[in-house]
């Protein structure tokens, strides 16, 4: 058998790796889509770099658009296999996924636009609504915990790892005339404390690991008091300086743990009276899929619901659908807390709130997750004085601060501990993907140190036999 690594190689985007066994038999570990902007981004996105047609299926980790994106282009590009993840997975993939058609639906119309202007030629989306229609219409559900044969060569299990609702490690066992190799894909690592979910299984042994590397150089602050620092945020804000507290956040996950612990904070009568807002649709219907699989949670928020049914809702909370409603929010001078999306806040309505929000020193705006440096949210999370802000330049007038501790991912401490459940000596292989390349090296030396050996950083597009 061979691997190939078709993204998150050496980054954190784009996962992609391609199975080919020696029967021919060629199968994908998650099917991405590389973000961020730039022509070769672009480039990969486009080339696939393997023939879509020739792909008996894909196996899905979780539903994360890096992870799942492009899975609409393989179908349009002739792909007519089975895309095999959990039932949750699918349910989020599904809202994911025609949410990205509609992003690029709408990106494109302005691009054009602007070509037109110029005389140049129209582009084309990626794929769109119809592309994602067939493409869900070929997944097939697998539920945690049971073992199913995909065919005679490959059987696939799929345990909890805690990083999103749905999202799996994938356990293979794969048979080659008188060989069977146990490969584990850990898909992104969840947390040991997280709010809703539950923590990492451990999975069984395996011969070759292919493990993500985001925080493997990196201690995320273990912070108990997460809530209550959100509260003196809360009451700093919207009681003493009576202004609006703006909190860019991801759709899935983010937003869900945020009214966990504000539905937290109003059960203990904690929260002051003031008006919650969460301004994004794919915020609500991801809250919605979140309710529906309550098999998923952990014991904490288990027995928490014993008390309180619904704890993603609580009193002074309102969902936002239309673009007047959103819009006629910044007309508003009230104290509130906006909640909406994007968590990097490069893209969606956040960009318009922060907009009106940040030329008052009333304001604060609170991130709660990884930004890269040069999208808005990282640029305002490194002190700048000044930021552009669609096509003007404001200053930076109002309080910003940052939550660390919402992590969906793990770091080091807790990617080694998933690991744990691992006889060393018995894995011949790990590769390392999903990680930039410096934070890899680090990780690399951790493993090692764990008693790994052979433990490999692939190159994007390399192919390794096995
Ligand atoms: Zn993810």
């Amino acid at each position: 058998m061979k691997i190939g690594f078709y993204g998150a190689a050496k980054e954190v985007t784009g996962s992609k790796h391609l199975v080919t066994l020696d029967n021919g038999t060629q199968f994908l570990l998650d099917c991405g889509l590389f973000q961020g902007s730039g022509e070769e981004i672009d480039e990969w996105n486009k080339n696939f770099g393997f023939d879509a047609s020739k792909i008996s299926y894909v196996i899905l980790s979780h539903a994360h658009i890096d992870h799942s994106g492009l899975l609409p282009k393989l179908v349009k590009e002739g792909f007519k296999g089975k895309i095999y993840c959990t039932p949750a997975t699918k349910d989020v993939t599904e809202a994911l996924l025609e949410d990205s058609a509609s992003i690029q639906e709408s990106d494109i119309k302005f691009v054009n636009k602007e070509r037109q202007k110029n005389n140049l030629p129209d582009l084309k989306p990626l794929y769109d609504i119809k592309d994602v229609n067939k493409a869900i219409s070929q997944i097939e559900t697998v539920a945690y915990d049971t073992p199913f044969n995909i065919d005679d060569s490959v059987q696939v299990l799929f345990l909890d790892n805690g990083h999103i609702l749905g999202s799996a490690s994938v356990n293979l066992v794969l048979k080659e005339k008188d060989k069977t190799t146990r490969l584990t894909f850990t898909g992104d690592i969840g947390r040991y404390n997280n709010r809703i979910l539950r923590t990492p299984q451990a999975f069984p042994q395996a011969d070759i690991i292919l493990t993500e590397s985001t925080y493997g150089d990196k201690i995320h602050d273990p912070d108990p008091n997460l809530k209550f620092k959100l509260l003196e945020i809360i009451e700093d804000t919207c009681i003493r300086r009576k202004g609006k507290l703006i909190i860019p956040a991801f759709s899935v996950g983010r937003t869900q743990e945020l009214l966990s612990a504000l539905n937290d904070l109003s059960f203990e009568n904690k929260l002051p009276k003031i008006k919650t807002y969460v301004d994004s649709p794919l915020s609500e219907r991801a809250t919605d899929i979140m309710e529906t699989y309550p098999e998923c949670y952990n014991d904490r928020m288990k027995a928490f619901m014993k008390k309180d049914p619904d704890p993603f809702g609580f009193k002074g909370l309102t969902f936002i659908q239309s673009k007047s409603e959103s819009q006629a929010l910044n007309e508003r001078h009230e104290p509130c807390i906006i909640i909406s999306a994007s968590g990097m806040a490069e893209a969606g309505r956040v960009k318009h709130h922060i907009l009106h929000a940040i030329v008052n020193s009333r304001n604060t705006i609170l991130m709660v997750g990884y930004c890269s440096p040069y999208s808005l949210g990282g640029k305002l999370v490194g002190g700048a004085k000044e930021v552009k802000i669609f096509r003007s330049y404001f200053p930076v007038k109002a309080q910003v601060k940052k939550l660390n501790g919402f992590s969906a991912h793990g770091d080091y401490v807790e990617m080694l501990k998933f690991l744990s459940s691992q006889n060393p000596s018995d894995v011949k292989k790990v590769f390392l993907v999903h990680g930039d390349e410096n934070v890899m090296h680090v990780f690399k030396n951790h493993l090692n140190e764990a008693g790994f050996q052979n433990i490999y950083i692939p190159n994007y597009k390399e192919e390794v036999a096995l």
